[in-house]
Parts: C-alpha cells; structure tokens; sequence
C-alpha cells in the first residue's frame, strides 16, 4: 500500500486527502487546524502530531498551503529534514514560480524528486477527485507523479521543468479572468442596447466570441447551463483567490519582461471588488459590478 504523507487539509486538501485514502492508500495527514484533523480522520486518514512526522515513513509526500512562504518554510523545517530521500516530494498549492523553483533546487540539492503540481477545478473537484494538474518536473520523474496524483484527478499533464506547472497555472487563470471580464462586458453593453440575454447568449455561444467563461460559466444569471450566477454567485472560485493568482500572473510577467496590459487592467478590476467587500463571491459576479448594480450581491 502507498503511504502518502499530506501536509495542508483546507478547503481543497480536505477532499484530495480523503480521495487518497479512498484508493486504499496510507494516508498520514497534518494542518495547523484541529478541525481539518477530525475531518480527516472521518475521511479515513490517519494523523500525525507535526508534518515533519507525518513525512517520516512517506513514499509519496503531497502538500497543498495557501501561499509560497507556507511551502517554503514547510519543506525547509520539516519535509527535507525527515521525509525519507526515497519520497516523490508533490506541491499541489498555487504559488509564485520563484518559491517552487527554490523548493525545488533545495529539494534536488538534498537528493530528493519534486515536482510542482498547482490544479484547477476548484473544492469540487477536489471533493470528486477530478482535478486538472499541471506539473514541472524532470521528465523521467512525470509517471511516478502521475500515479501519485491519479485518485485526486481528471487529467495530469506535464508543462515542463520545475516551476513549469505554477507558470502553466497563472498563465490560464490570467486568460480566464480576461476573458470573464469580456463576457460581463458584452452582456452588459447588450443589456444596455436592448437585446435578449438569452437570444444573445444563443448567438454568442454559435459565433466568434465563443469562449468558456460565457458558454460553461455564464455570469448572467438564468442563462446557459447553472453557474454561481444562478446561485447568488456563492460557490465556484473566489474573487479573493483569483485576485492572488493575477497578483501570482502579474509578478511573473514584470520580471519577466511579458507585456500583459489586459491582464494588469483585470487584476486591478478584481482587487476594487474586492475592496468593495466581494472577495467570496465567484469571479463571474464582478458582471453586477460592470452593470452597477452591486446591490444585488447584497
Ligand atoms: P485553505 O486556506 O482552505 O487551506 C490551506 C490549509 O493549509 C489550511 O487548513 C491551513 O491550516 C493549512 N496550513 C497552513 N500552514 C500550514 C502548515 N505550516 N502546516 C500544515 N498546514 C498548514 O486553502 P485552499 O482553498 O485549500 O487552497 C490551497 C491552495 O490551493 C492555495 O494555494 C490555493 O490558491 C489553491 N487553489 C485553491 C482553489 C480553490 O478553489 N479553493 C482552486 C485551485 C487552487
């Protein structure tokens, strides 16, 4: 049986740790919160006291914390000093590309295969186990990686070398909030000259603005198949979540020289929806922001 040690059981780890232990493998979990702990342990996982612990026996170490200062003192203090060198070492969490590539080389220097491996799909798909990874690894290290990754997901593609799979990851989110805020400006500009949502809907959906955000992720609300604009915009991915990955996008592109205008004018977009009190709405509701009517959101 592989043991899988889990570090980091919120909102997404929860549902990936308990999918892990689904497939009948070892499962040694651990978070700072003692309520992600009895969650996990419903689900079938055993704990641990610290995530140094938690390592000690692994095969396969999965991580999955908010932010790149988490993961960077998690595998300098605990995973690299007693997981065994024989451990897959997998960051699942969304981070800047220069913190996993420093995981990384701090892991290699200390004899260890890592690889970064962010997902989109959301809590959801964390629950169904069928999350997309995108992964930056050394080559011959990808179907180890895979087979790790397999009872939490839908697809695992590798994007590269280390770091690959973060730059993978905010290069999409960046296109998908361009591209939710072009779909809020149409409908809006098509309120305002007095066409049908539905009717524009049809016509969009079946000509060359065609895109995700509007045919599987409507942000108006009662058109096309359900979204978070049929349920008040709860659920679905948070304005505060995609507001840190364009954050994620737009450090990436000033250091690297990537000229990215539409992306710095969506991450300013979110931030005042934020500001305004919006941060756990779904990203789709910044459309009432666009139509004024920022009274609906409540
Ligand atoms: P979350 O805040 O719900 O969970 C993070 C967990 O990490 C918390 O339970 C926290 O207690 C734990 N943690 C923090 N420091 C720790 C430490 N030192 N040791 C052990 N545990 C520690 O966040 P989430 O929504 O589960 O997201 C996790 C990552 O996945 C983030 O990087 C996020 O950007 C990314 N992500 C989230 C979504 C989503 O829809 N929620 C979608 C895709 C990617």
């Amino acid at each position: 049986m592989t043991r899988i040690a889990f570090i980091g059981l919120g909102n997404m780890g929860s549902g990936m740790a308990a999918n892990q232990a689904k497939a009948g493998r070892h499962v040694t979990a651990f978070d700072l919160s003692d309520a992600a702990m009895v969650r996990a342990e419903a689900a079938g996982c055993h704990t641990s006291r610290t995530a140094g612990d938690a390592v000690s026996e692994a095969e396969v170490v999965i991580t999955m914390l908010p932010a790149g200062h988490h993961v960077r003192k998690v595998y300098s203090e605990e995973v690299l000093p007693q997981a065994p060198k024989t451990a897959l070492l997998i960051d699942c969490s969304t981070i800047d590309v220069d913190s996993a590539r420093w995981v990384a080389g701090e892991a290699r220097g200390a004899g260890f295969r890592f690889a970064d491996a962010p997902v989109s799909g959301g809590v959801v798909a964390a629950d169904a186990g069928t999350l997309a990874f995108m992964v930056g690894c050394d080559e011959g290290d990808f179907p180890a990686v895979e087979e790790a990754l397999c009872p939490m997901a839908r697809a695992v593609i590798r994007a590269g070398d280390h770091g690959a799979g973060q730059s993978a990851k905010i290069c999409n989110n960046m296109l998908l909030a361009i591209s939710m805020i072009g779909a809020c400006e149409a409908f809006g500009l098509a309120e305002r000259l007095g066409l049908d949502p539905e009717r524009f809907f049809e016509i969009a959906s079946k000509s060359s603005g065609q895109c995700w955000s509007l045919t599987s992720y409507c942000p108006w609300p009662g058109v096309g198949p359900k979204s978070p604009a049929d349920n008040g915009y709860a659920g679905g991915f948070a304005t505060a979540l995609m507001l840190k990955d364009l954050k994620l996008a737009q450090e990436a592109a000033a250091k690297s020289g990537a000229v990215t205008p539409l992306g710095a004018q969506a991450e300013a977009l979110y931030q005042l929806f934020d500001r305004l009190g919006h941060g756990g709405k779904d990203f789709s509701a910044v459309m009432q922001l666009l139509r004024g009517d920022l009274a609906s959101l409540g």
